[in-house]
């Protein structure tokens, strides 16, 4: 025995994707099997049914796979870039993804700023901020929840500015205007492991319906063929979406709505839970996929160490703005972005998680007190 240690409180994890693993080990073992024994690993009939399947899902003509939600914004920025629009406009508080997508695809990036109360793209601060350089609007549905598209749209379209929705952490959510990554022209999807739709191992996909998008996707993400081996258009690339992955990807898309319903649940209750200091970012329908349990509270730190002694893990989404990242280091000035920073924690959130655990985590959040 170590003595009292924290160890001997049985904590709870942040995320443990062993627990989705091994709940479907045998359908997920027999979809390696299928692949394993096809003997057709890259564009093959999984892969051909699950960009159908999830298409017909989601309620668009087209999904092309590719190699991760970071390649999936790169091409669909690559496939409306050009000569005279190079610059897109996104928010700073999602992670960077975008902002490093569009540097790889040779583009500039200016920032709008965020709501206060959703920390989505704020619609007063982008307006002034669309030209004709801008070749894409990409709006984050961050933590989960969708973002006004239909707004973005609305100023975007008269300018000829193509609005890309960034779905990675929103698959499965829905409006009344049709599914999230519907909405605009373009979308796209990671299935990262920790993703709500996640693969076992990286991943992503692009949905239009648009024919003529879904055409010039299909050639970037591979090299730029037109038909095999003719390079007619620059600016390709190899990003496919492994057979394996579709494979393991159409064992998980009919248990997304059930996982995301939980997520909701979750964030429900530590809702219920949080004490008047503590704001519970709400994940209140289906317009929300519930990927993270994110709270606003005036020291984010301080939380992190109460929740911690309740052996209760907790992360930062995301720490530090795109625009105070060394490899973008522009002089922009966000007040709203900038005000969040040491305000957001994330909470465990995942559709695994047990009812002693999220009763952990909502005892750990009733007991905390203000500093007065
Ligand atoms: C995870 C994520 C991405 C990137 O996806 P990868 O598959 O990891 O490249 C892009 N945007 C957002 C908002 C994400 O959360």
């Amino acid at each position: 025995m170590l003595g009292s240690t924290p160890s001997q409180v049985p904590s709870v994890a942040f995320n443990d994707l062993r627990r989705a693993a091994s709940a479907q080990a045998e359908e997920l073992t027999r979809a390696a099997r299928r692949v394993i024994e096809s003997g057709w690993f890259v564009h093959g009939s999984e892969h051909g049914r699950f960009e159908t399947d999830f298409a017909s899902y989601l309620g668009v003509e087209h999904i092309m796979g590719v190699a991760s939600g970071t390649d999936a914004l790169e091409l669909a920025m690559r496939a409306v870039a050009t000569s005279d629009r190079r610059t897109i406009v996104t928010v700073a508080n999602a992670g960077a993804y975008t902002t490093c997508a569009a540097l790889a695809a040779g583009l500039e990036v200016t920032f709008a700023d965020i709501d206060p109360v959703d920390h989505l793209m704020s619609i007063d601060s982008l307006r002034p901020l669309l030209n004709e350089r801008i070749c894409a609007v990409v709006v984050t549905h961050l933590y989960g929840r969708l973002a006004d598209t239909v707004d973005v749209r609305r100023l975007c379209e008269p300018l000829g500015i193509t609005v890309i929705e960034d779905c990675a952490q929103s698959a499965g959510a829905r409006s009344e205007h049709g599914m999230g990554g519907a909405i605009g022209h373009l979308s796209t999807f990671s299935f990262y492991p920790t993703k709500n739709l996640g693969a076992l191992g990286d991943g992503g996909a692009i949905a239009t319906s648009d024919p003529a998008l879904a055409n010039r996707v299909r050639q970037l993400r591979q090299y730029g063929w037109t038909r095999k081996y003719s390079n007619a258009i620059p600016g390709g690339r190899n990003s496919r979406l492994d057979e394996i992955q579709a494979a393991f990807l159409n064992e998980r898309l009919p248990l997304l709505d059930a996982g995301n319903e939980r997520r909701r649940a979750v964030i429900g209750r530590y809702a219920d839970s949080a004490t008047a200091n503590v704001r519970v970012l709400p994940a209140d329908g289906p317009h929300h996929a519930g990927h993270l349990a994110v709270v606003e509270t005036a020291d984010a730190s301080r939380l992190a160490e109460h929740l911690r002694s309740y052996g209760v893990a907790t992360e930062v989404h995301y720490p530090v703005p795109d625009h105070q990242q060394p490899f973008i280091a522009k002089g922009a000035v966000l007040p709203v972005t900038e005000t969040k920073v040491g305000r957001i924690l994330s909470l465990p959130c995942f559709p695994e998680l047990t009812d002693d655990e999220i009763a952990r985590v909502c005892e750990a959040l009733s007991h905390y007190q203000s500093k007065e």
